[in-house]
């Protein structure tokens, strides 16, 4: 196996023995990326140059016999939105082709000074806006296991990145299933932490009250590792939550002998691909043959939560993508307009694309006089009654388990013409963004080739559950083959 295959953790423990060197790993991704990108296109930026400075500062720590940081030397990619300072940061956008931010974002900056090596910025939906990774200004990135299909999205270049050997780990972001619908589809392991776990200082806005950093990797351990370096309150982010730091690799192996683990129901109605469900229900039955207690519950207000969800991420969204007016930072049309009002509304035609435009109408119609009520306000009341579903079915679960994805990875160009489609894609994820709950995506296997990912829902900031339920099932499956 090359390196640029390996495991985070597999590659830590090498490391440490001394048996490869920082250098080895990074110019081993490097070779996969001349290979492989021209046809993938996970990378909006690649930092080549950089990457191997830092690996080599890596090596001396290693040789100088010092106590080495968590990801000392290990290759990493970093979703476009978060901000690099000096480093273009574009979030998949014409408006931003230009922004060099003068800051790091603080969850880059703790994988930085964990020694991690960053090796690019990655591909995504222009400003995290899409299922697929279609939609950015960048063209779109292709799905490693088949080049055919989507790798899933927003975070699809991170996700493409890590299952092609492009990286070794990644940071995306999850507003509405963005880190686990990409990781279930390009069959990696990728977790949403609790809203308020992860610093957002740095990130480039979405949608505020469901934006939220995460982490992805080959295993579930991987992620627990990445999730370890970058979580923590940070005063510069006051949405960040003030709680304690647990180690998240600790119970990662205490298994799942007697846990509750529930099954929603209303997750497994029609609109599913049965190919999918079938691949979840053997999972399922994994997981009871080990130990797990499985049990039948309830979320009746599951139905409303796409139209809730697109309600308010679209709401949030207008309001957020104001800034870009063509003056305080990135594109400005370049047609000679003396007019102010006209210069923003050009720059703005401009520098946007279509998913984003269709977007900023659909919120600041929801939002306008006359209409508030009738959809924001509704919207914020289907959450509410959403939350309380969660809270409810965990009096009686330590967990639960659904699919990530109603379908297999589509195909390029399949949902395009149709958004309603596309939106219908994150039926089982988007729940978890209104409700601020950790959920992760683990690999259960592939149809036709194509993979499946299994998703895991926790308690509020009790990610140890989810990653040990993760890491179970992944020993399990492993051990079988
Ligand atoms: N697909 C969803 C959307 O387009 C989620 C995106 C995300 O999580 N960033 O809004």
């Amino acid at each position: 196996m090359e390196l640029c295959d390996r495991s985070a953790c597999d590659l830590v423990g090498m490391l440490k023995k001394r048996e490869i060197s920082s250098r080895e790993i990074t110019e081993s991704v490097f070779k996969r990326i001349d290979e492989k990108e021209d046809t993938i296109n996970a990378y909006i930026t690649t930092t080549r140059e950089t990457a191997l400075k830092q690996a080599d500062l890596a090596d001396k720590k290693f040789r100088n016999g010092k106590r080495t940081s968590l990801l000392n030397g290990i290759p990493i990619a970093i979703k476009d939105i978060l901000c690099t300072q000096g480093i273009r940061t574009t979030c998949g956008s014409n408006i931003l082709t230009n922004f060099i931010p003068t800051y790091t974002a603080t969850a880059v900056k703790k994988v930085l000074q964990a020694g991690a090596v960053l090796i690019g910025k990655t591909n995504m939906d222009e400003f995290a806006m899409g299922s697929s990774t279609e939609n950015s200004a960048f063209g779109p990135t292709r799905n490693p296991v088949n080049i055919e299909h989507v790798p899933g999205g927003s975070s699809g270049g991170s996700a493409a990145a890590v299952s092609g050997g492009e990286t070794i780990l990644a940071i995306g972001t999850d507003t509405g299933g963005s880190i686990r619908l990409p990781s279930a589809y390009c069959g990696v392991a990728g977790i949403k932490p609790t809203y308020g776990r992860v610093s957002r200082y740095g990130l480039i806005a979405y949608a505020s009250s469901l934006d939220q950093i995460g982490a992805l990797g080959r295993t579930t351990e991987d992620c627990a590792m990445l999730l370890n370096v970058i979580c923590g309150h940070d005063s510069l982010d006051s949405t960040s939550a003030q709680v304690k730091k647990p180690d998240f690799r600790r119970f990662l192996n205490k298994g799942i002998k007697g846990l509750k683990v529930g099954l929603p129901r209303e997750y497994f109605v029609e609109g599913i691909d049965t190919r999918v469900e079938d691949q979840i229900m053997k999972a399922v039955k994994v997981l009871g043959k080990n130990g797990a207690d499985i049990v039948d519950i309830s979320l009746p207000h599951t139905k409303y939560a796409i139209s809730a969800y697109y309600l308010i991420a679209t709401a949030e969204a207008s309001s957020n993508l104001a800034r870009y007016d063509g003056v305080k930072y990135g594109f400005r049309s370049n047609q000679d307009i003396p007019d102010s009002v006209r210069m923003y509304e050009e720059t703005r035609s401009e520098g946007f694309g279509k998913e984003v435009k269709r977007r900023i109408m659909l919120g600041t119609y929801a939002l306008s006089a006359g209409y508030y009520d009738a959809y924001y306000l509704k919207a914020q009341k289907a959450r509410a009654l959403i939350k309380d579903d969660f809270d409810k079915a965990f009096e009686k679960v330590d967990c639960m388990i659904t699919p990530v994805s109603p379908c297999l990875p589509f195909k390029l160009g399949e949902k395009m013409a149709d958004p309603l489609q596309m939106y219908l894609v994150d039926i089982y994820t988007v729940s978890l963004n209104l409700t601020g709950l950790p959920g992760m995506s683990v690999n259960c296997g592939t149809v036709d080739g194509l993979p499946v990912g299994l998703q895991i829902i926790g308690k509020a900031f009790d990610e140890e559950m989810v990653l040990r339920v993760g890491n179970t099932y992944e020993k399990i499956v492993e051990e079988d083959v």
